[in-house]
């Protein structure tokens, strides 16, 4: 069972920003930059292209919603998108506020209270349609 799968059981907490019967919507913990956030569909896949074309779509949709209230919430230049996977084997998107190309790379990783993680997780949630 993935880390993501415990997180969408609620066995594990997380900041959440949006969820419905098939994706939820979260702040990566350890972000690269403010309004990181992750869309992970709630069945348990490993691999990106292994979703079906309609739950990717479908994916590609909860996601395009998610920036959307990212773009409302966090100042930066746009919201950068990607996946990889290769640390958690449980298919998500990565929505990235970015101001440079040093946001996308995974390397340079800042650090948020609680209270700003709350904060920015209410912020964005609340501008989710
Ligand atoms: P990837 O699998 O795309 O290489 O990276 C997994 C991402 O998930 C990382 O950015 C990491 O910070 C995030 N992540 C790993 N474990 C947790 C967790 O328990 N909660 C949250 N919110 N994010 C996590």
């Amino acid at each position: 069972m993935s880390i993501f799968t415990k997180i969408i059981s609620g066995e594990i907490p997380c900041y959440k920003i949006a969820e419905n019967d098939e994706f939820i919507s979260f702040l990566d913990i350890n972000p690269n930059a403010k309004g990181h956030a992750l869309v992970v569909p709630k069945r348990e896949e490993n691999k990106l292209f292994d979703l079906s074309k309609d739950e990717y779509n479908s994916l590609m949709d909860f996601s395009y919603r998610v920036a959307k209230a990212l773009e409302k919430s966090v100042p930066c230049k746009r919201i950068g998108m990607t996946v990889i996977g290769l640390e958690v084997p449980h298919v998500h998107v990565h929505l990235i506020p970015i101001n440079e190309m040093a946001d996308m790379q995974f390397q340079r990783k800042i650090s948020l209270s609680k209270e700003e993680f709350e904060a920015i997780a209410k912020e964005i949630s609340g501008n989710f349609i």
